[in-house]
């Protein structure tokens, strides 16, 4: 009986959700799919960048061909990273909650979800449709972002916060539990780069500063498309 149980642990697939507009993906995303795989033992990372309807926003998004364009550019080369068009083919914008939910019909129980956010987007979970049913249908992976306090008090008091910062992947695997989503928090990846300062670097053709915020292929394609040249960011 421990054996089969522990047969069917092994066949667990673990796959991670990371959404966001992507405007564009840039090294901090690239480093935290990697570590995150790497910490957690992840079978398949996927980035389901978000549909935005530029009428609701009040700042300019690319399009959504353009930002999956430069996705699958990023992850070409790593094949367990993959890009889902999930949230894009819809004809409207999607909740969180509602693609996850999506994933879940789709894997049954027999895979372990994992969401994947910067602690930026942990600050501001509380206003995220159905936040708290959210956290039942996937792990949460919050990773730490330099400029952001993470607050450990800011969970539902029905889901276990665990706090991973420090440990090894051995330890944090074990401390996964099948079937039993946990809030994970994670200080793999502190990097200090962001997708404005990617736009206001292309904005401002400063020499080599692109390739320094996102991959050759990626620099290459803003140029060649001149993207974030008219942004009025400060
Ligand atoms: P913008 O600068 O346009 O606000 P962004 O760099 O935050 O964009 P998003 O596409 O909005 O990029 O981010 C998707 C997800 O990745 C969010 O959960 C965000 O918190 C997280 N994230 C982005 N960059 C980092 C980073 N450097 N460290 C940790 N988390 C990050």
């Amino acid at each position: 009986m421990i054996a089969k149980d522990a047969a069917e642990m092994d066949q667990r697939k673990r796959i991670a959700i990371y959404g966001g507009t992507f405007d564009p993906v840039h090294s901090g995303h690239l480093t935290i799919a990697r570590r995150v795989s790497q910490l957690f033992a992840i079978d398949e990372f996927l980035f389901v960048p978000a549909r935005v309807a530029p009428h609701k926003l009040d700042k300019e998004v690319s399009s959504s061909l353009h930002r999956y364009a430069m996705l699958a550019l990023a992850t070409q080369k790593e094949p367990h990273l993959r890009v889902s068009t999930f949230e894009l083919d819809g004809a409207e914008r999607q909740y969180t909650v509602d693609t996850l939910f999506h994933f879940r019909s789709q894997l049954g129980q027999s895979a372990d979800m994992f969401f994947v956010m910067g602690a930026d987007s942990w600050l501001e979970i509380k206003i995220w449709r159905e936040w708290q049913r959210l956290m039942t249908l996937a792990n949460l992976i919050v990773v730490t972002r330099p400029g952001y306090e993470f607050d450990d008090t800011h969970g539902p008091e029905t889901a276990k916060t665990t706090d991973v910062r420090g440990l090894t992947h051995e330890s944090v695997e074990a401390k996964v539990e099948a079937g039993k989503p946990n809030i994970f928090i994670t200080d793999a990846v502190m990097l200090d780069v962001s997708a404005t300062a990617v736009r206001q670097a292309a904005r401002d053709d400063r020499g080599d500063s692109l390739e320094k915020l996102v991959p050759l292929e990626v620099a290459d394609y803003i140029r060649k498309y001149r993207l974030y040249r008219n942004t009025n960011e400060a």
